[in-house]
């Protein structure tokens, strides 16, 4: 079989393309979400070890200072420049319409880290004061404060993931400056996340929901967040290995590679089972349990020709999609146990095919590049250790160069 190669000169452009030119029309309705594109637009080119060969020093300035103008005069960040409306308009009254976003600031301070930003102008204690105001009582965090500061939006675990996030950043090991700065409810938000654990061991959610991958990945990042600055003396059982949460989710996660890749030969194949299904329902009317289980279809055993390319699902019965990539191998790399799944068939999957001719990567076999997953089904390969790719820190989803900057701000480094 023909070798696959990573075409990394293509993703540059790709990337760079989006960064510093127009993004194609469909994005338009992803507007208020334009602090997690340039996310994707910025850690991309970083990822391919571009940043400071492709871009000028005036260019990265100038990103630096759009995310600071998303920086809200009350702490954390808008998700875009929208709904702005003015420092000298703003007041106490109408600035719930203006109001600072979780998943952007926690967005806003990786872009700045990965641009080698100190985040001198971040309004950290303001940031770190609006944190808890965000918590529910159930644990969980919302996405916006309303009027009358109302926690608004989500509850799901991606808020505690970003809110886990952002804590993480801007506490940092050294909290002596934060005397009098209430921290967020960790015991509660722990409790919260292990209740969204679901009977096959993922995570969904909320309570009683169904498992998703893109939900687990966000528990074990708000957990690893917080178990990062915690003294080590009460670890979540859910990144304990032994611990029945722990080998339950750990094989649930590893279950999500799948050779259903979605590709047309199957929609065809899909269809002829549809048809078969039809037929078989219409011929078992009137029978016996007995004789209806003998006229059971007979399932192809996966052969050595298809077991080449596996990809990964987000739920039980899914097709693969390039981001499950990122999500089920980023949650195992932050458990440890990322040598469980097959590499090559990952890898295969992703760059024989959903890599675009383009650059970029598609969601699907023969899909078109977008920035989600183009900078998600590099990173599964970057965990993978592919040539071409810099290290990244699966919780933060950014290069190790962008942890090091960041262990370097004032408030991370050690003290003697
Ligand atoms: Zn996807």
């Amino acid at each position: 079989m023909s070798e696959v190669l990573f075409t990394k000169e293509r993703h540059i452009k790709y990337f760079l393309r989006c960064l510093k030119t127009f993004l194609p029309g469909p994005y338009t309705s992803n507007d208020s979400n334009r602090m997690l594109l340039a996310f994707f637009a910025v850690a991309g080119v970083d990822l391919l070890d571009s940043l400071q060969s492709k871009t000028t020093t005036e260019e990265r300035e100038g990103y630096i200072e759009w995310i600071y103008h998303c920086q809200v005069p009350s702490g954390g960040f808008r998700g875009f420049t929208g709904t702005d409306f003015g420092t000298e308009r703003r007041n106490t009254d109408n600035e719930a319409w203006d109001p600072a976003n979780v998943p952007s600031t926690f967005f806003a301070l990786v872009i700045l880290l990965i641009l080698g930003d100190d985040l001198s102008r971040v309004k950290r204690m303001e940031c770190l004061q609006w944190l808890p105001q965000m918590q529910r009582q159930n644990g969980s965090f919302g996405e916006v404060l309303g009027p009358e500061n109302k926690i608004e939006g989500g509850g799901d675990l991606r808020f505690c993931c970003f809110a886990a996030g952002t804590r993480y950043i801007l506490r940092g090991r050294d909290t002596d400056g934060l005397n009098g700065i209430q921290d967020i409810d960790v015991e509660k938000l722990v409790v919260f996340i292990e209740s969204c654990q679901t009977y096959d061991g993922g995570m969904a959610e909320g309570p009683y929901c169904e498992s998703h991958s893109g939900h687990t990945y966000c528990a074990i990042g708000a957990l690893t967040f917080l178990d990062r600055l915690s003294d080590g003396s009460k670890r979540p059982s859910l990144l304990s290995p032994g611990s029945k949460r722990y080998e339950s989710l750990v094989r649930w996660l590893v279950a999500r590679q799948t050779t259903e890749l979605g590709d047309e030969d199957e929609d065809e194949a899909d269809e002829s089972i549809d048809n078969e299904t039809r037929d078989l329902t219409r011929a078992v009317e009137g029978l016996s349990v007995e004789e209806k289980i003998d006229k059971l279809l007979y399932l192809q055993p996966p052969t050595a020709e298809s077991l080449q390319w596996a990809g990964f699902n987000g739920r039980c019965n899914k097709y693969a999609d390039t981001c499950y990539s990122f999500w089920n191998t980023a949650t195992l790399a932050m458990l440890g146990r990322l040598s469980l799944v097959d590499a090559v068939a990952n890898r295969r999957y992703l760059l024989g095919r959903t890599q675009h001719l383009v650059g970029g990567f598609g969601k699907g076999v023969g899909e078109p590049p977008d920035l989600l997953h183009s900078y998600f089904g590099m990173v599964s390969l970057a965990f993978q250790g592919e040539h071409g790719l810099d290290s990244i820190d699966p919780a933060l989803c950014a290069t190790d160069r962008t942890v090091q900057n960041l262990h370097s701000l004032p408030w991370w480094r050690e003290r003697d």
